[in-house]
């Protein structure tokens, strides 16, 4: 018995000084950064951006509404305001209204750099137009800070990387690295713009050296147990399907009902569906955020990051706890549409429900399609993946090459507070059409967040404040500066 008892102390020990160990080499491995480009932000950049605002670029769901004279109003506003870019660099017409710039690099060994951005916006939902501060198509500058529907998303990506590349001339700056620039039109609608781009640079043979687009911003307290502020490139976004169920039974008078009618079954496959979700895995993107800014959270945490041999299943399960974080460990599954019935005294005959489930890389349409039928698994219940609903995950972008290191420490000078993290985008961007291109596709806007921030955009009161505008185009001439400088 005494033997036991020692045996089992002994065991204890050691796994405790493996924890501790662990959790002490689980350090920092961002070094020293280099100093940043002297930089003074460019007079007037805020105004122009709140010009651009005020041309109502607009992506509606219904593409009959689309506004084809506003998106040459906004390519107007490009050539007027960026002289130089229109003088130095190639300009594109693609996919009728999204564009693409050239800046040849002297070096033509040098594979491109390309930046994107997108041009349109999201409408503002009717009836919460009297809600913001300032109208959101006004493009007001106020206390410091640039109002309205796309100051952050994405219109600060846009008119940000042109001021750089227009600082950049006036300075007679000359790349030995191409650079391309490319701005969708349509982003919020499903991105063709962005699509045809990538499909028309494949053609011709061109390979990116390296793909930023929007995506990750540099939030504050976004990361519980992690003080300062997380900068987080997207390395990976999720895919998407929608699943159309539909079930059917005898309609007839309510006064007869069967056990189950169509709005039951189709109830119980609902239910059935949000009770066994798809499985849950700490891996990819998500798990290289955690190996990065777990060393940064207090001794507990980062024990318990350290040592995910042990810890893994108590992680998943906690993460699994809320929306958010569950978000970034499975296909989510979400019922969000169900329709059935047109009358109180009248069963129907047929009930419609759509699932909208975002995948995990690692997971498939295929996979989710086939999950959907198996845990419904009704006869009466048809199961069908919606066309045109559907993409696939990305791969996960490489975070130990060349590109992502100079993209982290481009980064890290122009915001050196920060702490930089991979991490997986749970919606879409344009950048996913440029996987096939490129195993470097990274998601970041340099823009500094809160979660109130986040809820602004696509809602009310979008905005930016002028220091973090003139941050982002800080860090834009810093990343040329470090891709296609001498
Ligand atoms: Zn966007």
């Amino acid at each position: 018995m005494k033997k036991l008892a020692l045996a089992f102390v002994v065991t204890f020990l050691l796994l405790l000084a493996v924890v501790l160990v662990r959790t002490a080499r689980f350090g920092d491995a961002q070094g020293e950064v280099p100093a940043a480009a002297a930089y003074t932000a460019p007079a007037g950049a805020a105004e122009r951006l709140a010009e651009a605002i005020r041309i109502p670029t607009i992506s509606h769901e219904d593409s009959a509404r689309f506004d084809a004279a506003a998106f040459a109003a906004f390519h107007q506003l490009l050539r007027t305001r960026f002289p130089r870019v229109h003088a130095g660099l190639r300009r594109e017409t693609v996919a009728g209204h999204s564009v693409l710039y050239t800046w040849p690099g002297s070096d033509p060994r040098l594979p491109p750099l390309l930046l994107m951005g997108h041009m349109d916006v999201v409408p503002v939902e009717a009836g919460t137009e009297a809600r913001w501060t300032q109208p959101p198509f006004a493009g007001t500058v106020r206390d410091g800070w640039v109002w309205g529907r796309g100051a952050v998303d994405d219109k600060s990506s846009v008119m940000g990387t042109m001021e750089a590349v227009e600082m950049l001339l006036a300075q007679g700056f000359a790349p030995r690295r191409t650079v391309m620039l490319a701005y969708g039109h349509d982003e919020e609608v499903g991105g063709h713009g962005a699509r045809q781009t990538a499909a028309l640079l494949r053609g011709r043979g061109v390979r990116p050296w390296m793909v930023v687009d929007e995506g990750g911003v540099i939030g504050q307290g976004l990361m519980p147990g992690v003080d300062r502020p997380t900068a987080l490139i997207g390395v990976a976004e999720k895919g998407f399907v929608s699943v159309e169920l539909t079930a059917t039974a005898e309609g007839g008078h309510s006064s007869m009902p069967p056990r189950h009618g169509s709005i039951g079954r189709l109830s119980a496959a609902i239910h059935r569906l949000e009770a066994s979700p798809m499985p849950a895995r700490l891996d990819g993107a998500t798990l290289k955020l955690f190996g990065r800014v777990g060393p940064e959270m207090p001794f507990a945490q980062r024990a318990v990051f350290a040592n995910l041999w042990l810890t893994r299943p108590l992680v998943i399960r906690t993460l699994a706890g809320a929306p958010s974080s569950n978000a970034v460990i499975r296909t989510t599954t979400a019922p969000t549409i169900f329709q059935a019935g047109t009358k109180e005294n009248v069963l129907p005959s047929r009930a419609r429900a759509v699932v909208n489930f975002r995948i995990l890389p690692g997971d498939s349409v295929a996979g989710v399609v086939a999950h959907v039928r198996r845990v419904v698994d009704d006869t009466a219940v048809h199961v069908r993946a919606m066309e045109g609903f559907s993409s696939e995950p990305s791969p996960v972008s490489r975070t130990d090459g060349e590109p992502y290191r100079l993209l982290e420490r481009s980064i890290r000078q122009s915001a050196p507070d920060a702490v930089v993290a991979p991490y997986l985008v749970v919606g879409g961007t344009d950048a996913r059409h440029y996987h096939a291109l490129t195993g470097h596709v990274y998601r970041f806007l340099p823009v500094r967040m809160t979660s109130e921030d986040l809820d602004r955009i696509h809602g009310t009161d979008e905005r930016i404040s002028i220091r973090d505008y003139e941050a982002a185009i800080r860090f834009y001439r810093q990343l040329l500066l470090n891709a296609a400088g001498g």
